[in-house]
């Protein structure tokens, strides 16, 4: 089935050259889900000769302005480029649900006079899957070879944010969103192949004064440690914060992660990483 795993962006909402806002694709023989849409997300999944009414899914992990700008994007050009079956849309039930539904609203006119104009149907209505954030796993959405499942994390004050499993042929794969390191993410990934965790060097932040975003997201050395209790075959690093912009950045982040005691496939991700969702053709960087 060729289940895979990629990077759609790896950025935070501080633009970056070379780095999209945070998002997440699967593929699994023709099934395609995207979690998260950040900035340039439609982009990049040109660039993966993706077109958007390939993707039949949107899983959104919660309300942060970065992970969802891309979202009206994505579901315009779907439309715009002949997509005409609802795009499901999962979401956490509060804030984020309330974005789902609401996102298309600012763009009536538009939609109006493409309709007049081109002649064409309207957009198809989204499919939107709302629930209530699990404080265990719980599966949310299920068909064919696909099973996603949902828990709760640790993004406070942001309430509700979610992680996603996706289970598929070949293997499983966790998408964390954001979230401090926490212990209902390590019960997620447990006996997933593939963990895709966001990653913030937190010395490097609060050394910059940023105690804040440190405070709510996940610290490379405990990632480390938890990633490997786990026993997840590959971790792969995204939403990278602080950015890293050289060579030795970069090894930064895979230091603190291999002093917390990981000892799997460790790939500090970029824009576009792709990892097979099965454990024994992992790649390893
Ligand atoms: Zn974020
Ligand atoms: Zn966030």
């Amino acid at each position: 089935m060729d289940a895979t795993v990629t990077l759609t962006g790896t950025g935070t909402p501080l633009p970056v050259p070379g780095r999209a806002g945070p998002g997440t694709l699967l593929r699994c023989g023709e099934w395609a889900g995207q979690v998260d849409a950040g900035r340039g997300t439609v982009l990049r999944l040109a660039e993966l000769g993706v077109r958007c009414p390939q993707i039949g899914l949107l899983a959104l992990t919660h309300y942060h302005s970065d992970h969802l700008v891309g979202v009206a994007d994505l579901v315009l050009t779907r439309w715009v480029q002949g997509g005409n079956d609802p795009l499901v849309v999962l979401a956490p039930k509060g804030p984020t649900s309330r974005f789902a539904h609401r996102v298309l609203d600012i763009w009536a006119d538009d939609i109006e006079v493409r309709q007049l104009h081109a002649r064409r149907p309207a957009p198809p209505p989204l499919d939107i899957r709302s629930f209530d954030a699990p404080a265990e796993p719980t599966v949310v959405w299920r068909s064919g070879d696909v099973e996603i499942s949902a828990i709760a994390v640790r993004h406070e004050p942001v309430e509700a944010a979610v992680a996603y499993r996706f289970d598929m042929a070949d293997g499983a794969v966790v998408v964390s969103g954001d979230t401090r390191v926490c212990p209902e993410v390590e019960r997620l990934a447990a006996g997933a192949q593939v963990l895709v965790h966001e990653a913030c060097r937190s010395e490097a932040v609060r050394a910059r004064g940023k105690d804040y975003i440190a405070a709510y997201h996940a610290d490379t050395v405990h990632l480390g440690t938890m990633a490997e209790r786990t026993g997840v075959a590959t971790l792969v690093l995204t939403h990278l914060e602080p950015a890293p912009l050289t060579e030795h950045d970069v090894n930064a982040f895979a230091e603190d992660v291999r002093r917390g005691g990981f000892t799997g496939n460790l790939i500090v991700g970029e824009d576009l990483t792709t990892v097979p969702a099965a454990a024994e053709t992992a790649l390893s960087t």
